[in-house]
């Protein structure tokens, strides 16, 4: 095979793997190359997301809900039964079987839509060249017409909180713990953090979560978020705000963590320390000597509306440049570049990326926060339905949270979609949807919804907004 190429992608994730599979679709010769280790020592496509991220988070949340279901719920549904176990083994089995199934299916999908999948680290050099060394060592250059970065982004270390992968840990081991741990430490309250927390929580560990910053999801909504820490609190999560942790050493078996909140300094033992800081975007080995690409103070490819970097023909995607770090937001950038790159229409909408928290209650939103439209000036109003109302949601024995429409009052635009409630992540799409269309209220509010659905809470809320709420009370 010659060794150019219409398209170089360099990495694997649900940013670079989807640019691929698009130039395929759109007849450019392409190749993505990747160099995915997991802790086993096999090689991989699919990235943080597939192996490390996303989809083994939500296998072991999804295994951890249905334990916490059996354990609290059944009986009210009248199920009982003997002993209830947990076999760690097993659940992890599983979510070893399921990112397998995942990560595989990239390679079919590559081979479906004639993209080269290379394992081995990618080197831009200038000239649009890509440097591949193969894990045996062995190297070559590829010749590209157009390079679509992709490399992603690594957990942030803390200094003071020196990582040793098995007691001071990242949220990559905290997937693959063997045993429950007694008593579990997390730093950071966001989205990594809670998801965490939850699945271990509910497998029996006691959690606490160290937060700096003293309010609760300063990016959520606050009457999502108000309701969400209510929620949490009753789950047995001890979250801790305005905690700043400023040291943590193992010894022996146990975390020995320092932080300081307004009554002080504190020391707390733990058995396992996850540390949930957030991520940093990754380009370690990535531009050689002259790439023309650029990297802004806090390490992230420069790039403009279209991914474009400094340097010709290179485009740059994903958790490796600006905006939020999400897996679709990645896919969406790359599917944009691939398009662009074969000279069709491209085009990202970042005011429309939906956010989900997969605790139990889910959280899910889309668009601006009420604090936000407030503080913007715009005059608006609000609509919320409570689940409790939602006859579907009160049959699933799952009737809490809400549902919450905040819409212009001048032209009724729906500005923000908040959810805190069963399948929040599932239900946010519609109001994905309806923004991306620049729906009004009254669109949602004259569009059928199915009865008896978790989708009818939304249908509600947006009939709330103009106090026509049939089965709420219109406050
Ligand atoms: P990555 O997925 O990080 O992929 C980059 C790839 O490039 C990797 O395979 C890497 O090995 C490879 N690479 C890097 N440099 C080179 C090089 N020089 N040569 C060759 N290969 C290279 N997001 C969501 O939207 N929903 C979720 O539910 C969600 N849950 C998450 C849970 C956890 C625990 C974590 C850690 C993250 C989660 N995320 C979630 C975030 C999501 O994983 C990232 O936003 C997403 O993976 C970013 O995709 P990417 O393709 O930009 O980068
Ligand atoms: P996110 O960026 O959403 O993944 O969340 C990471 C969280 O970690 C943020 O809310 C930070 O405020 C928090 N955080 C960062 N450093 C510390 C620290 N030293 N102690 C406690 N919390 C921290």
């Amino acid at each position: 095979m010659s060794d150019s190429y219409d398209v170089v992608v360099i990495g694997a994730g649900p940013a670079g793997y989807p640019a691929a599979i698009r130039a395929g679709q759109n007849k450019l010769k392409v190749a993505c190359v990747d160099e995915w280790r997991n802790t086993d020592g096999s090689y991989a496509f699919g990235g943080t997301c597939l192996n490390a991220g996303c989809i083994p988070s939500k296998a072991l949340l999804e295994s951890s809900e249905l334990y916490q279901r059996a354990k609290e719920e059944f009986a009210a549904h009248g199920i009982t039964f003997g002993d209830l176990k947990v076999d760690l083994a097993a659940m992890q089995g599983r979510r070893a079987g399921v990112v397998k199934t995942m990560t595989s299916g990239i390679n079919a999908l590559f081979k479906a839509n004639n993209v080269a999948g290379i394992q081995g680290h990618g080197q831009l050099e200038p000239g649009n060249k890509v440097r591949v060394k193969a894990p045996d060592g062995s190297e070559r250059t590829l010749d590209a017409k157009h390079v679509v970065l992709a490399s992603g982004s690594i957990p942030i270390r803390l200094k003071t909180v020196p990582h040793d992968g098995k007691y001071i840990v990242d949220s990559w081991n905290a997937l693959e713990f063997d045993e429950v741990p007694r008593r579990l430490g997390v730093i950071g309250a966001g989205v990594i953090g809670l998801e965490l927390g939850s699945v271990w929580r509910r497998l029996g560990a006691e959690v606490t979560v160290l937060e700096a910053l003293p309010q609760f999801l300063p990016m959520v909504d606050q009457t999502i978020a108000k309701e969400a820490q209510r929620q949490y609190k009753k789950q047995g999560l001890d979250i801790k705000l305005g905690a700043r942790v400023s040291s943590a050493a193992a010894a022996g078996k146990a975390v020995t963590v320092a932080y300081s909140d307004e009554k002080g300094e504190h020391s707390v033992e733990f058995d396992k320390l996850i540390v949930a800081v957030g991520r940093r975007p990754f380009t370690a080995g990535l531009l050689a000597e002259g790439s023309g690409v650029t990297l802004d103070e806090r390490g992230f490819i420069e790039v403009d509306e279209q991914c474009r970097t400094k340097a010709p023909n290179v485009w740059a995607v994903g958790d490796v440049v600006r905006g939020p770090m999400l897996a679709h937001k990645g896919k969406e950038e790359g599917l944009m570049v691939a398009d662009l790159i074969a000279g069709h229409y491209g085009a990202v909408n970042y005011d429309v990326v939906p956010s989900v928290i997969y605790t139990a209650p889910e959280i899910a939103w889309v668009g601006r926060t009420e604090e936000q439209v407030k503080q913007s000036g715009r005059a608006y109003k609000v609509g919320t339905f409570p689940f409790a109302a939602s006859g579907r949601a009160r049959a699933m024995e799952a009737g809490v949270g809400m549902t919450k429409i905040v819409s212009a009052k001048d032209d009724d635009e729906v500005l923000g979609v908040h959810i805190i409630g069963p399948m929040a992540g599932e239900l946010i799409s519609e109001a994905v949807l309806a923004m991306e269309y620049s729906a009004s209220t009254e669109d949602i509010q004259r569009t059928m919804h199915a009865h008896p659905t978790l989708a009818e809470a939304l249908h509600e809320a947006a009939l709330a907004v103009d106090k026509k709420a049939i089965d709420g009370l219109n406050r």
